[in-house]
């Protein structure tokens, strides 16, 4: 367990904290703060208590330089409405200077102060000095609770660290509780739905989690590369060509340790990538070779959600289908639907999973939704994120 902002004293003290403020933005204009809202909690909690709150995040990839598209202007007016009290945003083209040195020197405790794109200096991204020495100047306590960008190394994320007490945000907190209690101490049956394009981009994950479940989904693109393994013939369909022997090995891990492993027994194909393409339904090892996979076909949809419906602990990352076409999203929604009417806990691991159950309308019926994707699917393959890696013990 992890300390957080609860079990260390933050009154007076200039607490520097990573969020994750790396919002959608159009035209300068911020389209989604559900990542500004998420860090809310804690900026709450430290200004409650008496804190001097430095805020820091990165937006984009501004790659080391000062790029204005990507200044943080928008994320001080906006955290400035949602907290009903002023956050001062301390610009400058290279994030500490004296000017910020001054304006956090005279702050008053409950007062925040916002400094510019982290990644307007080229050492972020490299964990590389003085940057991270400068801003660690700044402070005297690090809370991390930007978890989206806890599986990266960089000044702001983990460097910092090492230069005074570290602890969680609430943010983090939570999605450590949830994605590790899922994952390590899960009530049983254990069922993960694995989803996406590619075998191998998951091999760890879907490794890991043969380890630790019951039972195991595989659909979406990378179901392909499975039946191919299993000698079907798969069309035009998305094949992940290096993926073929690895989905044998771990049809064979499955085997090996006892978990049900349910590949669609049938499939949506499509004459051609696109929403409004004739399509129809196939068996598995019926599709026909100038038609493609698209989704998981009525039997498959059926089949998982009975499955769903058995388990007591849910883990879903990846789509069923090419769930950007309203036409191909049918079995997304299906398992979203299944998963929603379930009283089991169920944990939606980031990325396009937490965009298809937003899009579907049943975010609200999840026991968690995790704020990262590539960092949740790391936190699933067992990996330390080194985010929070650097964070004291309890
Ligand atoms: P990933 O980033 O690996 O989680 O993959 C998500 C992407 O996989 C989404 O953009 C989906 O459209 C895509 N996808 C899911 N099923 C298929 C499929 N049958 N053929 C092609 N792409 C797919």
């Amino acid at each position: 367990m992890k300390k957080t902002v609860k079990d260390i004293e933050v009154k007076g003290k200039k607490v520097l904290v990573r969020c994750d403020f790396n919002v959608p933005m159009q035209d300068g204009k911020i389209t989604d703060d559900v990542r500004i809202r998420a860090a809310l909690p804690t900026i709450e909690y430290l200004k409650d208590n008496g804190a001097k709150i430095i805020l820091m995040s990165h937006m984009g990839r501004p790659k080391g330089e000062p790029k204005m598209e990507f200044t943080l202007a928008p994320v001080a007016d906006r955290l400035s409405e949602l907290l009903c009290t002023e956050v001062k945003f301390a610009q400058s083209d290279v994030v500490v200077d004296d000017s910020v040195k001054a304006a956090v020197d005279a702050m008053a405790e409950g007062d925040i102060v916002l400094l510019e794109n982290t990644r307007f200096r080229k050492e972020e991204t490299d964990n590389a000095e003085p940057f991270t020495g400068e801003l660690a100047s700044l402070g005297e306590l690090f809370v991390n609770d930007a978890f989206g960008t806890a599986h990266r190394a960089h000044c702001s994320t983990a460097g910092i660290a090492a230069y005074m007490p570290a602890v969680s945000g609430f943010l983090i907190e939570k999605e450590l509780k949830f994605l590790g209690e899922a994952v390590e101490d899960p009530a049983r049956p254990f069922l993960a739905i694995m989803g996406g394009s590619k075998v191998s981009d998951k091999i760890k994950v879907i490794d890991h989690l043969l380890d630790k479940v019951d039972a195991l989904i595989i659909g979406g693109g990378m179901a392909y590369t499975f039946y191919k393994a299993m000698g079907y013939e798969i069309g035009k369909s998305i094949l992940d060509e290096e993926g073929i022997d690895l989905a044998s090995e771990l049809m064979e891990k499955a085997n090996d340790n006892g978990v049900e492993l349910l590949i669609p027994v049938d499939t949506m194909c499509a004459t051609e990538f696109s929403n409004d393409a004739e399509h129809h339904v196939f068996r598995a090892s019926q599709m026909p070779p100038h038609m493609m996979g698209m989704d998981i076909g009525p039997e498959s949809q059926k089949a998982f959600a009975k499955e769903i419906a058995e388990a007591k602990t849910i883990v879903w990352n990846g789509p069923m289908g090419v769930f950007e076409m309203p036409n191909f999203a049918v079995g997304t929604n299906a398992v979203a639907k299944a998963m929603a009417e379930t009283d089991a806990v169920t944990v939606i691991g980031g990325g396009d999973s937490a965009a298809a159950v937003e899009q579907a309308g049943l975010a609200d019926k999840m026991t968690h939704i995790s704020t990262g994707g590539g960092a949740s699917l790391e936190f699933l393959e067992g990996k330390e994120l080194p985010g929070v890696a650097c964070l004291e013990d309890k």
